[in-house]
């Protein structure tokens, strides 16, 4: 089969002819429909985040049909419609148990600590594979695998509750997404700190309001768009220490501000003004949780999470395309994704 993979870090994806994978008792062969390009897949290539065996083949967000399944398979039978969690996890250590297999003692990354669904196919454990709605398009079911399911974690991490206030801190994919499931939670009003002019030029029409963080102190404007009061909850989604704060310091009473984007600078915060006075939570947001996507599908099945096929664009299985996909991702501004559709 064909399998566009990481050969060498820091260079460019190479196409390869490889084995179709064997299964076993408990895996799926799934035919790859459709495969989000990431911005981590562009980290992998570039050597940010460590590859520890190569070659390895790319792609954690991959929506397909059932080839095949194994003996002791019931969830799903050849034919049907899947999307993928792209953690893989013992299911019997003490994270596995309590339902937090994104700790597992042994869980893996696919596209990163095993091969993944830049292919014609991929093998996964059948505890990965969810059902795909007729409603959904493959190209969809693949991203929310990652940005949109990571955003519904941090809302759930931050203990959202319906009619609470909400400031997104960045309106890339992780921000979209997070708007649109926030909603999707009955959340109150929705404030979106961006600089990116054509970027908040869209948020009021997704039923938000706009901060330009370039016009005015964030936290000013939100402060003085709540009567004072500040925001439930902020998301973090930059990566960066200046927002992060920001984020901290838009908060009302008992505000809780998830950080979702990643920095190695340290922060600084006045425990007892900024934390203590208020009794204000910072909260650490990683990946998400199997038991969190048929919530995640069924708000992508109703509607409530769209993805317009303007903001879509489908490459073939190739080396070229892909690599020039990855190129693009370090600058780009727009909600564009782009998804992996291998041709017949
Ligand atoms: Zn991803
Ligand atoms: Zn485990």
């Amino acid at each position: 089969m064909r399998a566009v993979q990481l050969t060498e870090v820091g260079k460019p994806l190479i196409g390869a002819d490889v084995p179709i994978p064997e299964i076993g008792p408990s895996d799926v062969l799934i035919r790859v429909a459709a495969a989000g390009i990431c911005h981590s897949d562009a980290h992998y290539r570039a050597g940010v985040s460590k590859i520890d065996h190569l070659p390895l083949t790319l792609g954690h967000e991959i929506a397909g049909c059932v080839e095949k399944v194994g003996n002791h398979v019931a969830n799903v039978s050849a034919g049907d419609r899947v999307c993928v969690h792209y953690l893989v996890h013992c299911g019997t250590c003490e994270f596995c148990m309590r339902g937090l297999e994104q700790f597992c003692r042994s869980g893996q990354m696919i596209g990163k600590d095993r091969d993944g669904g830049y292919a014609e196919f991929i093998k996964v454990p059948n505890a990965n594979v969810f059902q795909l709605p007729d409603e959904i398009p493959f190209e969809v079911g693949a991203i929310i695998m990652c940005s949109s399911a990571t955003a519904l974690h941090a809302l759930n991490k931050a203990r959202l509750r319906p009619g609470e206030s909400l400031a997104i801190f960045g309106f890339g994919g992780l921000g979209f997404s997070a708007l649109q499931v926030a909603r999707a939670l009955g959340c109150g009003q929705i404030y979106v700190v961006e600089i990116n002019a054509a970027k908040l030029a869209t948020v009021a029409s997704m039923g938000a309001i706009a901060i330009d963080a370039k016009a005015a102190d964030p936290v000013e404007q939100i402060k003085e768009a709540t009567a004072g009061r500040g925001v439930d909850v902020a998301l973090e989604l930059i990566g960066s220490v200046k927002t992060m704060r920001q984020a901290v310091l838009c908060l009302g009473s008992l505000g809780r501000a998830a950080l979702v984007g990643i920095t190695s600078e340290a922060m600084s915060v006045s425990p007892y003004t900024e934390l203590i006075n208020k009794e204000v939570e910072i909260i650490g947001v990683s990946d998400h949780l199997a038991s969190e996507l048929p919530v995640l599908i069924e708000f992508a099945r109703g509607g409530k999470l769209r993805f317009p096929l303007e903001t879509l664009r489908v490459v073939d299985l190739d080396e070229f395309q892909i690599n020039a996909a990855l190129d693009s991702l370090q600058d780009s501004i727009d909600h564009i994704r782009t998804v992996i559709v291998p041709s017949k």
